[in-house]
């Protein structure tokens, strides 16, 4: 079992959040997806498995012309061995989602969509200077659940100036809507972005950390309630919904990224292309890979087994520390998780270990406290 991931490099203009790479220029976009094409000829033979999970991810894959997209699908296609129901996500910007754009998806092998809402609320769309509007947040929507079956929106919590009240708005909207799969973010605050421009220069208020504690536990309850399953730190799901992509990416199965910033894993080793539509495009054009390559440690993979399972209800098993990374890890692991579990943030069931309800919105710091460090 193995994915692909695309990159689309492209947005109609800057969240003051985002830092992740995109050009606002949309200008050399079929030349770029026509190195994307070369990228996935150039290494069709790195994954000698079966594909079962296709993500576009960006960037705004949403858009990606009828053209442009069904020449991806062409060479992947006549590249790789696709699994006949593989998922096949595209992640899409309520603004993109016209009828017209919905039905051209439908008609391509595109079966699950995911819809960057982020927010019902026109102040909340402003302050993030999403490209979109709450009415189109609405009416994507509507118009997507006539054609797919199989969508997911993401929300954002912790925005500046939004309040707990609002944020329950927020999630009542998706369930009117009956949205299957939810992924939701604490806003944060990353380096070299607006934002934190903003909140510097004093006029935007940055939020309490109660308050991220406070609405990450509204999602939990209401969504848990609401039939979806917190299968993932950041992800809810109705049974039949969960990500398949997300899933391999957390169990460690093998993926190739193609496209300028995407980053590929082989079980062994982690490789990234650089993040520069320029350069990509000169290096790709010239049959060269603009990659670099870690090859992880021991304690490298280790660190994110711990990570990334402490994060998903499947949770951290000693049978598997022991068998894939040997008996100094999982000896470390049983050592540093006593305290947890005395104090309730972890619980043990057989050899598997879970973050327990108290413990949470913790995961990340719980998981950094149970590395190896060498
Ligand atoms: S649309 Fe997505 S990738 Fe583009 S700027 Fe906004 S958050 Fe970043």
């Amino acid at each position: 079992m193995a994915g692909i991931y695309i990159h689309i490099p492209f947005c109609k203009q800057a969240c003051h959040y985002c830092d992740f790479h995109f050009s606002t220029s949309t200008k050399k976009k079929t030349e770029l997806v026509e190195m994307l094409c070369r990228e996935l000829e150039l290494r069709k033979d790195e994954i000698g498995q079966q594909i079962k999970t296709i993500y576009f991810g960006g960037g705004t894959p949403s858009l990606l012309n009828s053209e442009e997209l069904e020449l991806i699908f062409k060479t992947i296609f006549k590249h790789f061995n696709v699994s006949e129901n593989a998922e096949i996500t595209l992640e899409a910007n309520p603004d993109d989602l016209s009828e017209e754009v919905i039905k051209m998806l439908d008609a391509s092998p595109v079966n699950r969509l995911s819809i960057g809402v982020q927010s019902f609320f026109e102040a909340d769309l402003k302050l993030m200077n999403r490209a979109h509007n709450s009415e189109e947040a609405l009416s994507s929507l509507k118009i997507a659940k006539q054609y797919f079956d199989n969508i997911s929106i993401d929300l954002i919590y912790g925005i500046p100036g939004q309040s707990n009240e609002q944020w329950i708005e927020n999630l009542d909207k998706a369930l009117e809507l009956d949205i299957p799969h939810i992924s939701s973010y604490a806003l944060t605050v990353e380096p070299k972005t607006a934002l934190e421009k903003f909140i510097e220069k004093g006029k935007v208020k940055p939020v309490e950390d109660e308050t991220y504690r406070e609405q990450f536990d509204i999602l939990v309850n209401k969504l848990t309630k609401n039939g979806f399953e917190h299968y993932e730190f950041s992800n809810y799901g109705k049974p039949g919904y969960h990500s398949q992509n997300n899933m391999a990416y957390w169990l460690g199965k093998p993926y190739l990224g193609i496209g300028p910033s995407a980053h590929s894993y082989d079980g062994t080793s982690r490789r990234w292309n650089i993040s520069n539509n320029m350069l990509y495009t000169k290096a790709i054009e010239s049959g060269n890979l603009p990659q670099q390559t870690e090859k992880l440690s021991i304690t490298d993979s280790y660190n994110e087994y711990v990570m990334t399972r402490l994060r998903t209800k499947f949770g951290v098993s000693t049978d598997d520390i022991q068998q894939k990374f040997g008996e100094k890890y999982r000896n470390h692991f049983l050592k540093e998780t006593g305290k947890f579990l005395d104090d309730g943030l972890m619980e043990k069931i057989e050899n598997t270990f879970h973050i327990t309800a108290k413990g949470k919105f913790l995961s990340d710091g719980i998981a950094a406290d149970l590395f190896y460090i060498d």
